[in-house]
């Protein structure tokens, strides 16, 4: 077991102190080791695979916020709509359309963020700023219209390259940051800014990051990397 209990002490208080939620990630990890930090009174989790986060929202504490931050297929929203708190990977309309569709079936409202394409690499998912442009006006239709009455688009999420460059990585969280503050001048309020992860968080913070979502460097590395 490579949970590192003093390293969640650390990292959960210095981020309280800056006001930033720490989302743990506990994908490919058993339930006991999400049970050792639920014990010291982490709330928030995260999940990349529907089926996994299914099976785990049955075995645990039902007061858990479970955040889903891996590629949603829409076929799949049905399976997590009852009880997921925050959706971080929405990157488009078909997407929004399917969730508003089951969140209204489960008679609630389920908080989404926009996820956006930042990284150089090309394998990693996510809206372009065009595309993020043009959804822009469904953004504000949540708010005022009944166009998506199920669902509420807290903010923004992404990934920065995999890269030792840091000042690549910063550059592409401050373009976030940007995205994220210019959305800010519509009529629609955005919250969340989640980026940030084991190899970067601390960047992303000094960009201005409010949510990270740090796996390996509190559960230890992962084995087997799933498509
Ligand atoms: C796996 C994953 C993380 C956590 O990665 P670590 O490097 O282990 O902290 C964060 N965000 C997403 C979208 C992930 O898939």
């Amino acid at each position: 077991m490579g949970i590192n209990i003093e390293q969640y002490k650390e990292i959960s208080l210095l981020l309280k102190q800056q006001k930033v939620t720490l989302v743990a990630v506990s994908k490919t990890k058993p339930v006991e080791d999400i049970l050792a930090l639920y014990n010291l009174g982490q709330r928030d989790f995260g999940e990349n695979y529907v089926q996994e986060l299914v099976e785990k929202y049955k075995l645990l504490p039902k007061d858990i916020r479970w955040h889903f931050i891996g590629h949603l297929q829409s076929n799949k929203v049905k399976q997590i709509a009852p009880f997921v708190s925050l959706i971080h990977s929405v990157d488009s309309e078909k997407l929004l359309k399917e969730i508003n569709k089951e969140a209204k079936k489960n008679n609630r409202i389920i908080d989404c963020l926009l996820q956006v394409y930042i990284a150089k690499e090309e394998s990693k998912f996510g809206l372009n700023d065009e595309e993020l442009e043009e959804l822009i006006p469904e953004i504000a239709a949540t708010n005022s219209t009944n166009l998506f009455k199920n669902i509420s688009i807290k903010g923004l999420m992404g990934m920065a390259s995999f890269s030792d460059d840091k000042e690549v990585v910063r550059k592409e969280f401050r373009h976030l940051k940007c995205l994220f503050d210019k959305l800010q001048t519509t009529n629609y309020k955005l919250q969340t800014i989640s980026m940030g992860m084991s190899a970067d968080y601390e960047i992303a913070i000094e960009e201005g990051s409010n949510m990270v979502r740090i796996g390996s460097l509190l559960f230890g590395k992962r084995e087997t990397v799933k498509p």
